[in-house]
């Protein structure tokens, strides 16, 4: 039986890892391997690591990790996750092989589902991209693009003017809210309406967009972000509750609707944010203070001490028992 199981090995699962493990408590960590930010050169925007390879941040905090003897990290996808009679947490790899824990750390992070787009998929977390805290300085000086024609998407398109005057926003088609045309155009963001055709480019650089109409136009990089979906599905199976957009809704501590069971990191957040704060750095400090409020139950149960942490709103919205 360990204290705590942490399915997913990130940032977050490795921080609520270390967290535990400073702790003594015993922690499995499974992992599957696939991080969200996999395709991009480097991890940038975290205090200390700016520019360190996805791969090699995971390697560091795993060298961490061994000096904590409770601390077991493997690399195995987990299928099933369900409650025993006995109230402890079953989690089974896909292999067969099942494991109990007294407390369950969600820690598995999104998937970004692309726009279908022909020749973006090769092209993404190079020069397809996201997110101008990751990418934005990259890509000063350079010829940029928006794909999308929403309010966030506009808003975008002005944030590129602070990295690049060559802005273009490619509406993909889709009408642009009301008067954002004069305000794109004021500041000297071009406007393409055609439907886009498909991205070209050379490996893993974007050369340009091309559309169903008109001119090709040339681009270093097109801001182009996905739906991001849960990865694992063990949330739904577990009845943790959801946000409206689908990820799941945790409180201050990391708790979610569940009894005994957290998440931290890009699948998580607050029902008073509208999005995960979906950056390295947060999902690190997420896990950590998840983990500390695992040890702090566990604490409390062995101890019949009362919760030091509050109730909140996903945590009074859970089932009994
Ligand atoms: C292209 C790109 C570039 C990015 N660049 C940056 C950047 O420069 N700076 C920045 O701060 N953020 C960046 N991000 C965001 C960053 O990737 C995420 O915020 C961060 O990875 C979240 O960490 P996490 O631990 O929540 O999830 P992840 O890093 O995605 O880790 C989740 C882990 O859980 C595992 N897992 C999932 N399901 C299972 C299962 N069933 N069993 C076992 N394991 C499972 C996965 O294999 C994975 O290893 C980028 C994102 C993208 C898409």
């Amino acid at each position: 039986m360990y204290d705590v199981i942490i399915v997913g090995g990130g940032a977050a699962g490795l921080a609520a890892a270390l967290t535990l493990g400073r702790s003594r408590r015993r922690t499995l960590v499974l992992d599957a391997g696939e991080g969200r930010n996999a395709p991009a050169a480097a991890v940038h925007n975290f205090l200390t690591r700016d520019g360190t390879t996805p791969a090699e941040l995971r390697r560091v905090a795993r060298a961490d990790l061994a000096a904590y003897p409770e601390v077991e990290v493997r690399y195995a996808a987990v299928a099933d996750v369900r409650r025993t009679a006995e109230g402890a947490y079953r989690v089974t790899q896909a292999g067969g092989a099942a494991t109990d824990g007294r407390r369950l750390l969600l820690a598995t992070g999104v998937v970004d589902e692309l726009p279908d787009v022909p020749g973006l998929a090769p092209l993404w977390g190079r020069s397809v991209l996201h997110c101008p805290y990751c990418h934005g300085f990259e890509v000063s000086g350079r010829r940029v693009a928006v794909l999308g024609a929403g309010p966030g998407h506009v808003r975008l398109a002005l944030h590129l003017l602070n990295f690049t005057p060559d802005v273009a926003l490619a509406t993909g088609a889709a009408p642009l809210p009301d008067g954002q045309r004069d305000v794109l155009a004021a500041h000297g963001v071009a406007v393409r309406c055609e439907p886009v055709a498909r991205l070209e480019g050379a490996g893993t650089r974007l050369e340009r967009i091309c559309f169903e109409g008109g001119e090709p136009l040339p681009r270093d990089a097109l801001f182009a972000g996905g739906v991001l979906r849960e990865r694992s599905g063990l949330p739904e199976k577990l009845g943790c509750a959801l946000l409206p957009d689908g990820l799941v809704e945790v409180d201050e501590f990391g708790r979610t609707s569940v009894p005994g069971v957290y998440a931290a990191g890009d699948m998580a957040h607050r029902a008073t944010v509208p999005m995960p704060v979906a950056a390295v750095v947060a999902a690190a400090a997420a896990g950590t203070v998840a983990g500390a409020a695992a040890d702090q139950d566990l604490l409390s149960e062995d101890y019949g001490l009362p919760n030091p942490f509050p109730a909140t709103a996903a945590a009074a919205a859970a089932p009994a028992g």
